[in-house]
């Protein structure tokens, strides 16, 4: 649980300034610009894309968007990214390795479709067009690369737990971390939930890799930039909602609860106030129903 930020996420200084272009909570997507080179890191929904590029354009004005930059593959990440190209000829999108697999099958491709669909219906949000089909990425990386933003570089981080395809990035000029869901996934100003969908531990590793690293900025996803104790805060806080998940599930599983019981559980606990607004409850059931049964096996055998 969490106290607010004393930031609206939005940040600027010499170097860099990051700024969130999402066409609505939750399809978050932050457009940082260096002096020479432009890039969103995320990229929302589909059904919000338009609304994103009018967005960006705003702030670009006659610049150019050079890359798209995902985190992991999720719809409420990646989908936005295939709208960049028709507005920005030039725009490559990068991503990691699995991410690009997943982009290249049929059935992944059209499991996002449904869940747009499906979360443009929750937000009662109207047409749209669906790209969905030109979603591909252009240049992957992994740990160790680095992608140059013209005066920052962004070092890349393998960061597997939220997904098997989370990346985050190290901008040492900054001393920012550009940070992925294996850190939990930022839900309101009063919530952070872990969302451990790959492993508990190796997400828990990640978050003390994370604990040792140089930070004095973190770009958290679903909400933007915070900065100085607020970081070393929010880190601590990652761990300590890993940790109180696990034992939760644990907890509800020893005393004799049915995996059905445990996400009802789960769902009366974490899932309320203005997560309600910002996430489907079918999204939170698909993430529930797989994590429970996970952290079971994991921690138990
Ligand atoms: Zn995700």
């Amino acid at each position: 649980m969490y106290e607010g930020f004393s930031t609206d996420g939005n940040y600027r200084d010499d170097l860099i300034s990051i700024s969130n272009v999402g066409g609505i909570p939750g399809g978050d997507a932050f457009l940082v610009v260096t002096e020479s080179k432009s890039a969103i890191i995320d990229a929302g929904y589909s059904f919000s894309a338009e609304k994103m590029m009018r967005n960006i354009r705003g702030i670009l004005g006659e610049r150019q968007l050079d890359f798209a930059i995902l985190t992991h593959s999720h719809y409420d990440h990646a989908s936005g990214a295939a709208y960049c190209r028709p507005h920005y000829g030039d725009c490559r999108i990068i991503s990691s390795e699995y991410a690009a697999r997943i982009f290249s099958k049929p059935t992944a491709i059209d499991a996002m479709r449904e869940t747009n669909r499906s979360a443009a219906e929750f937000y009662g949000w109207g047409d749209y067009e669906d790209r969905l089909g030109d979603l591909k990425t252009d240049i992957t990386v992994r740990e160790g690369d680095v992608i140059d933003l013209g005066g920052v570089s962004l070092h890349v981080l393998d960061a597997p737990g939220h997904t098997k395809c989370c990346i985050a990035f190290y901008i040492p000029e900054e001393k920012m971390l550009i940070g992925c869901e294996t850190m939990g996934c930022f839900a309101s100003k009063d919530l952070v939930l872990s969302s451990y969908l790959v492993g508990y531990q190796i997400s828990v590793d990640f978050i003390n890799r994370v604990k040792t690293m140089d930070i004095d900025k973190l770009l958290v996803p679903h909400f933007g930039v915070i900065t100085g104790d607020e970081c070393r805060k929010y880190i601590e806080g990652a761990l300590r909602s890993a940790v109180m998940l696990k034992d939760f599930i644990i907890n509800d599983h020893l005393s004799g609860k049915s995996t059905g019981e445990i996400v009802e559980h789960y769902k009366d606990v974490y899932y309320n106030g203005d997560l309600r607004k910002i996430w489907p409850v079918r999204a939170f059931y698909l993430n529930a129903e797989h994590l429970v049964p996970m952290v079971i096996k994991e921690i138990l055998g």
